[in-house]
């Protein structure tokens, strides 16, 4: 038939292209086709991404700049075995597209799927400019269709600023990832300062809050940040984005059906931890286990996370819709009282209960205790 392809997949972000790329790897595409339908004409550098890991993500050549230590609270402090990343998206779309450069079953759409749907043994994927059929139907981007009224309650927002400091240099060694030392006005807000050399570098505002930061207001107080320290600056780039904080798409069970067609990739499969909002890593994996079952014909893999994570995850959640400042007070507690290694391996969801419990008792208890009261009751 025509316009028949093993796999189609919609979006050529993050967890589009990490699929593509497993596949690839996976030797799956050796005869079988892959369309990937995108559609924007021109995806350039749109974000950045920043992950800590252990050895083997460490080795991907589009990440830029690596930290072994990080600025907590004024300090240095090493997190070995980990690293801090940074890469830009568009050295990772780069690095993607070259590696499936070679392989002729893979094919691009410049188009915007409009409708999908299962008819039994595949999927008719209808874009704006014709129709196509699928064996296996992979989508990300549509979280945002997916949302309905009050469905987010708390936006992680973004303004960044990759800077140039003028005649001046700064500490490149490490990173800062959450500073607080930012007027909170009510919400919990926090800066980032990742020095990519020594006169070069990202610095974002970040807030967690049901309102999006203006990016005007994140500009603000990155001109303000930038007078207190004394950094005479000439701005390079503006990023300036909201991904949502919501356990709107934690998934309950950890595979799809045997006979499902059309599998969610990205935001939507519940890839960003609703708490940090990192996922760039969960989405890496998540492809590779997808890979892996289509070589092996198991069923696929959803993104799974253990239910005791989604409870820690809806409690602080809860805590920080009401009391929308308190944030600054628990993630200050937990980076003063915990290694930055055993914060970062929390993040993880890779801890141990007792490694949980120490973590829970150096923390706010009454605060907790009160959002599980209020959690029992709803
Ligand atoms: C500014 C910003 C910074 C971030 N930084 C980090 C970070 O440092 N670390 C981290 O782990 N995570 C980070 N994230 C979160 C997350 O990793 C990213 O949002 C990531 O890009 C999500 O991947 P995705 O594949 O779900 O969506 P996207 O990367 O947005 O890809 C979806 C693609 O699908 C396309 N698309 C959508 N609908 C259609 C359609 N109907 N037809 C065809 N194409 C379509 C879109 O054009 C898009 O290219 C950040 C997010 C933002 C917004």
């Amino acid at each position: 038939m025509q316009n028949h392809y093993r796999y189609i997949i919609q979006g050529a972000g993050a967890s589009g292209l990490w699929l593509a790329h497993s596949l690839n790897e996976a030797g799956l595409l050796a005869f079988d086709q892959l369309l990937i339908v995108e559609g924007e004409a021109n995806k350039v550098n749109d974000r950045t991404w920043c992950f800590w890991s252990t050895e083997e993500e460490q080795k991907f050549s589009f990440i830029d700049t690596r930290w072994s230590s990080l600025n907590i609270q004024g300090e240095r402090q090493s997190i070995s075995p980990y690293q801090y990343s940074h890469a830009r998206s568009h050295a990772f779309y780069s690095w993607v597209r070259e590696s499936l450069a070679k392989n002729s079953n893979i094919h691009w759409l410049n188009d915007w799927v409009e409708d999908v749907s299962d008819v039994g043994d595949g999927v008719n994927v209808q874009t704006k400019k014709g129709l196509y059929f699928a064996d296996y139907f992979f989508g990300s981007g549509q979280w945002k269709t997916k949302v309905k009224g009050n469905d987010i309650t708390l936006w992680q927002s973004f303004v960044g600023w990759r800077i140039r400091l003028i005649n001046q240099t700064w500490d490149a060694q490490s990173a800062t990832l959450m500073d607080f030392s930012i007027p909170q006005s009510d919400t919990t807000r926090f800066l980032y300062v990742l020095p990519l050399s020594e006169s070069e570098g990202l610095i974002e505002a970040t807030q967690f809050h049901a309102e999006r930061l203006p990016k005007e207001e994140g500009e603000f107080i990155l001109r303000q940040i930038c007078t207190q320290r004394g950094w005479d600056i000439e701005i390079v780039e503006v990023e300036c984005d909201a991904i949502p904080m919501s356990p709107l798409f934690n998934q309950n069970q950890s595979h799809h059906d045997s006979n499902a067609r059309i599998i969610e990739i990205g935001i939507a499969a519940g890839a960003l931890k609703p708490t940090t909002g990192y996922g760039f890593l969960t989405m890496r994996n998540h492809a590779n286990q997808i890979a892996e079952a289509l070589k092996t014909g198991n069923v696929l893999p959803k993104i799974y996370r253990k239910r005791r994570f989604r409870f820690y995850d809806a409690l602080l959640l809860q805590m920080l819709q009401e009391n929308p400042h308190r944030g600054k007070a628990i993630f200050e507690r937990l980076f003063q009282r915990q290694p930055a290694q055993l914060v970062l391996k929390f993040l993880d969801e890779k801890t141990s209960i007792w490694e949980e419990i120490r973590i829970f008792s150096q923390l706010q208890v009454p605060w907790f205790l009160k959002a599980v009261i209020h959690y029992a009751k709803h």
